[in-house]
């Protein structure tokens, strides 16, 4: 077998089917964020990034970046090892500290990433229970559906935010088996949010354990930055809660939150914490200063709110198709893969605005778009700017002016 051909027919598939993805050479400059340099093909240009995850701008905030160096100079740059072999260096045990109390847990545990606390996690957790059935949202994300495979248990998945759906599952399953229910706060695609409540309200009647996904939403919403649950009173009604240091607090890592016993049982059994290396000291300590400053500090909240209240207004008003999102993330409909990536495209050459465009799989199929989130360093003046930049790729392209879900109104 010729294996480099193998690899080379793998990349034209992706080709033909318009999937092929390229990564923009950006780079980030701090304190003057959501500015940054592209290194164009032509050479470094000024671009305005409008799709970040660095939601409130942590990446860049002075208290944050001077825990980093400040940990970097004093403690060096690796943790030196998996816990087991270097033991837990003390920037982390602070970290875990600030998490648990963050959702109100008696204890949290920090993975590498976001990523690998949902798959470990809810690999772990399901695997220890006696023949669990795993009752798993939609459209929960990718590292969620890779833990449940990676379980081995029965999966079964309810329609997104279908409660009457996830009851009738529930309710066919026997009375005494142990259940889960893995479900997401805030969705970021679409910028939906679950109603935990009536969620544990069924967890309750039917006996299951509630894992929740915090990930777009930890930092952004509650008084404290504990997430929509908070946000909802609803974070002690659930068994696990999951977040990720990397999007609003401006890091890396990720972590569950939950009893004692449960995340030490996670701590000791979970192969994807246990061998490998822990997050070094200067980005715990850098997370920390994140997460304590979010606790007290509404201004970054407020704000984030209020620019995302005022994108989706301003683009309404200039005839874009923003669908309906109840949070801090706009969507604007495009509905095709290739002019997707086309206005994607132009923004960043012709008008220097970084969108990436969303298509399959992240969505599905003809449900293509231009993901927006601004953040409370988005000024007025930058938001007129992307609008009048995307009314007239719109009109170059020929894009649709009503979002899919407007249309089926009419
Ligand atoms: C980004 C994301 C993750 C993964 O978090 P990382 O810290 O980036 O690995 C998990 N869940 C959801 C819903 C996400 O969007």
């Amino acid at each position: 077998m010729n294996y480099n051909d193998f690899f080379e027919q793998a990349l034209t598939k992706l080709h033909d089917e318009r999937r092929y993805r390229v990564f923009a050479d950006l780079e980030r400059l701090a304190g003057r964020f959501p500015h940054a340099v592209w290194h164009s093909p032509e050479g470094p240009r000024d671009v305005v990034i409008w799709c970040s995850n660095d939601y409130l701008g942590m990446g860049q905030h002075p208290k944050v970046i001077g825990a980093m160096v400040e940990a970097a100079s004093r403690m060096g740059t690796g943790a030196g090892g998996t816990r087991n072999i270097a033991g837990t260096h003390h920037p982390l045990v602070e970290l875990e500290r600030e998490l648990a109390d963050l959702h109100r847990k008696e204890a949290a545990l920090l993975f590498t990433s976001g990523y690998v606390s949902n798959q470990t996690g809810i690999a772990t957790i399901a695997r220890m229970l006696p023949n669990c059935l795993i009752l798993s949202d939609a459209l929960n994300h990718n590292s969620m559906i890779e833990g449940v495979r990676q379980s081995g248990c029965d999966k079964v998945v309810w329609r997104h935010n279908d409660l009457a759906h996830l009851e009738e599952l529930l309710r066919a399953a026997p009375a005494g088996r142990p259940k889960l229910i893995a479900f997401e706060s805030l969705y970021s695609m679409d910028g939906d949010v679950a109603p935990i409540h009536k969620i544990c309200d069924l967890a309750e009647r039917y006996g299951a354990m509630t894992y929740i996904d915090e990930v777009h939403a930890v930092g952004m919403y509650g008084p404290r930055g504990g997430g929509i649950a908070e946000r909802d009173n609803a974070m002690q009604r659930i068994d696990v809660i999951e977040g990720t240091l990397a999007k609003a607090f401006g890091c890396l890592g990720g972590y569950i939150t939950g009893s004692r016993a449960l995340v030490d049982a996670v701590r000791s059994y979970a192969p994807g914490f246990i061998f490998t290396t822990s997050l070094p000291p200067a980005i715990c300590a850098a997370a920390t200063a994140a997460i304590k400053h979010l606790k007290t500090s509404q201004w970054e909240r407020d704000r984030h709110q209020d620019r995302a209240g005022r994108v989706k207004s301003v683009l309404n008003a200039a005839g874009l198709p923003v669908m309906p999102s109840t949070t801090h993330i706009v969507p604007v409909f495009v509905g095709d893969p290739e002019k997707c990536k086309a206005a994607s495209d132009m923004l960043l050459a012709d008008h220097g605005i970084y969108i990436q465009p969303i298509n399959y799989p992240t969505v599905p199929r003809g449900m293509e778009r231009l993901r927006i989130t601004p953040s409370p360093y988005h000024d007025d003046a930058l938001i007129d700017r992307l609008t009048e930049a995307l009314v007239q790729v719109w009109d170059e392209l020929d894009l649709p002016k009503r979002n899919p879900l407007a249309l089926a109104a009419e």
